[in-house]
């Protein structure tokens, strides 16, 4: 499942694929994805636009085109963009092909559940990108913002909530997922059931650093390969502690333990992270 690392790995590959090309044609199978929208709205909205960039919030990937209209593009469970020869058919997960004037590759998005969500927000009458209702409330982006630990201070504070299931709230940071919430929280050895509103300001800074470890080293180990996400036939287990219950702490050795927090699985070592 995509969590921020996949989706800006998605960015990266977007922006280089797409960056600067004219889509010169677009053709979306009616699907669950398009929401609000049609098919026909959909492919109106993007042939003959030039791309000018391709942004990232949280878990939100954003296609600008030239003229301010945007593609928002939210992976869901399964969703995946990727580049395919013109002449490849299209399997039945495909959900959006885009053709591109002069010889490059297409792109296309594939998204097999159908978890996924791809809508186009139409620029204003000056032509600016709208910022569309699923974007506001969001935390900072721990990639594009960085991640403040006096920030993170002033928001646990008081809280009554597992520092996990805090975590998880798209209002503290954006895109931050179980995995990448799990690993952090065993980088910075600290009990993923402790209280929010209890850290102290050493925690929370051996926090932030062990986020930007698991953000930067989720990255590292998929720069430019097609991505596989964990859970797929294919997916390797890049994480020390996620999906690990049962094995040794590749810290300290004791067994790593599996609870429920939040209707979540947390993974984590009862013996380190304290
Ligand atoms: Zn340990």
């Amino acid at each position: 499942m995509p969590e921020l690392p996949e989706v800006e790995h998605a960015r990266r590959q977007l922006d280089a694929w797409l960056t600067g090309k004219t889509i010169a044609a677009a053709h979306a199978p009616a699907s669950r994805l398009l929401r609000p929208g049609t098919p026909a709205s959909l492919e109106k909205a993007l042939v003959g636009k030039k791309v000018r960039a391709v942004e990232r919030r949280g878990k939100w990937l954003r296609i600008v085109l030239h003229d301010g209209t945007t593609l928002h593009s939210h992976l869901g469970m399964t969703g995946k963009w990727v580049q395919r020869a013109a002449k490849e058919p299209s399997p039945k997960a495909e959900k959006l092909r885009l053709d591109l004037a002069g010889r490059h590759p297409t792109v296309r998005l594939l998204d097999p559940r159908m978890f996924g969500r791809l809508l186009v927000v139409a620029a204003d009458a000056a032509g600016t990108s709208v910022e569309p209702s699923h974007l506001e409330g969001l935390g900072p982006d721990p990639i594009t913002d960085g991640i403040d630990p006096a920030y993170l201070a002033r928001e646990l504070a008081g809280a009554k909530q597992s520092i996990k299931e805090r975590l998880l709230d798209q209002r503290l940071l954006a895109g931050i997922g179980n995995i990448q919430a799990t690993e952090a929280l065993w980088r910075a050895k600290l009990d993923p059931r402790k209280r929010g509103g209890d850290l102290t300001m050493k925690e929370i800074r051996a926090l932030a650093s062990g986020l930007r470890w698991t953000l930067e080293r989720t990255l590292a180990a998929q720069a430019d390969e097609e991505i596989v996400y964990l859970g797929e036939r294919e997916a390797k287990n890049i994480f020390k502690v996620y999906g690990r219950a049962g094995e040794p702490c590749p810290r300290c050795r004791h067994t790593l333990t599996r609870i429920i927090q939040g209707g979540r699985s947390t993974t984590f070592c009862p013996s380190c992270q304290v």
